[in-house]
């Protein structure tokens, strides 16, 4: 069977094929990344310096130095879509939010949390790593048994250095992340969460060609760097806007308690933690059916002020 065909998306595999399949206009073809703006400034960048700099214009270091920058910002900062589409919201029908959940299988934490998701009758995504399923074989069954869906989150995590990795390294993380569900007869999912968030030119290539959607947030815990659950919760609770992509991780019984905390005040709030459709992601905020076309630099700027913000938020928080 044709791979793209056998793929498990936001929802259940069925759902997806039929996407796949029936889908008026091909998925290929919305997630079409022709290059953007960005990366024809940063490509072109050089030459029009160089050009100035024949001229006699020193002024040409500016377009060069510009061309780093946003090389450079568009790289580190998740949000940023200047290299093609993330989808950091999603199309819903009520107060319903997203939860994603990195970093696993573990054995040490994944049966607590599904224990505590089936508790708040709560659905979410996990984005596993290859290494860690061939660990845990039976965890990812148990994932998709309770309900839950998957998604690609490479096959060794390199998170440190995945923001510089070439073509080559790149398709091999996702090829191989896949192969390791092939062997173990699952679905392959038709999402992909880069390493912390960071990609380069070189990703979306390889990410349409495979039909597989660049998955953001609109918000995470941190519960990897903060020490105390109620904060990342909070965290997680003041973005908890309907259609919002929440991200934390199952790493330490800190990410559990804050999970815990988390859904008890979605719960009160009735708010649902539900998995969307491929159909339902969105690039930002916002309801226009033309989302899936990403207009990257226009979202990348619209982005800045909740960037900003969430910043400011951070260091008045860790400066007190
Ligand atoms: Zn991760």
């Amino acid at each position: 069977m044709n791979p793209k065909n056998r793929r498990a998306g936001a929802g259940t595999t069925d759902e997806c094929i039929f996407l796949f399949v029936h889908s008026r206009r091909p998925l290929e073809k919305r997630m079409s990344t022709r290059a953007t703006p960005i990366v024809w400034y940063i490509v072109l960048a050089p030459f029009a310096t160089l050009v100035l700099l024949g001229f006699g214009s020193l002024e040409g270091l500016w377009i060069l130095f510009f061309a780093h920058l946003a090389l450079i910002a568009t790289t580190l900062i998740p949000s940023f879509q200047g290299f093609g589409p993330v989808m950091t919201f999603f199309g819903q029908a009520g107060d319903e939010v997203w939860l994603t959940i990195d970093d696993g299988p573990n054995p040490r934490t994944t049966p607590a949390i599904l224990d505590l998701l089936d508790r708040y009758e709560a659905k979410a995504t996990f984005f596993l790593v290859g290494q860690k399923i061939m660990d845990a074989p039976g965890l990812v069954q148990m994932i998709l048994d309770r309900g839950h869906s998957i998604g690609n989150h490479t096959q060794t995590h390199p998170q440190l250095h995945f923001w510089r990795l070439g073509p080559r390294r790149l398709r091999h993380e996702i090829e191989r992340f896949e192969g390791t569900l092939s062997n173990l007869n699952l679905p392959i999912p038709c999402l992909f969460r880069a390493p912390t968030g960071m990609k380069n030119p070189y990703l979306h290539p390889i990410l349409s060609a495979r039909s597989l959607f660049l998955v953001g947030w609109s918000a995470r815990a941190f519960d990897t760097r903060v020490k105390e659950p109620a904060i990342a919760a909070e965290r997680l609770l003041r973005a908890a806007e309907p259609g919002a992509i929440l991200l934390l991780h199952e790493c330490s019984q800190i990410s559990i308690r804050t999970l815990e905390i988390l859904l008890h005040a979605l719960d009160r709030r009735q708010i649902r933690c539900v998995i969307p459709k491929p159909d339902q992601l969105r690039t930002k905020r916002t309801d226009s059916v033309k989302t899936l076309d990403c207009e990257p630099t226009c979202a990348a700027f619209s982005k800045w002020g909740s960037i900003t913000q969430s910043w400011r938020r951070l260091y008045r928080k860790d400066s007190r």
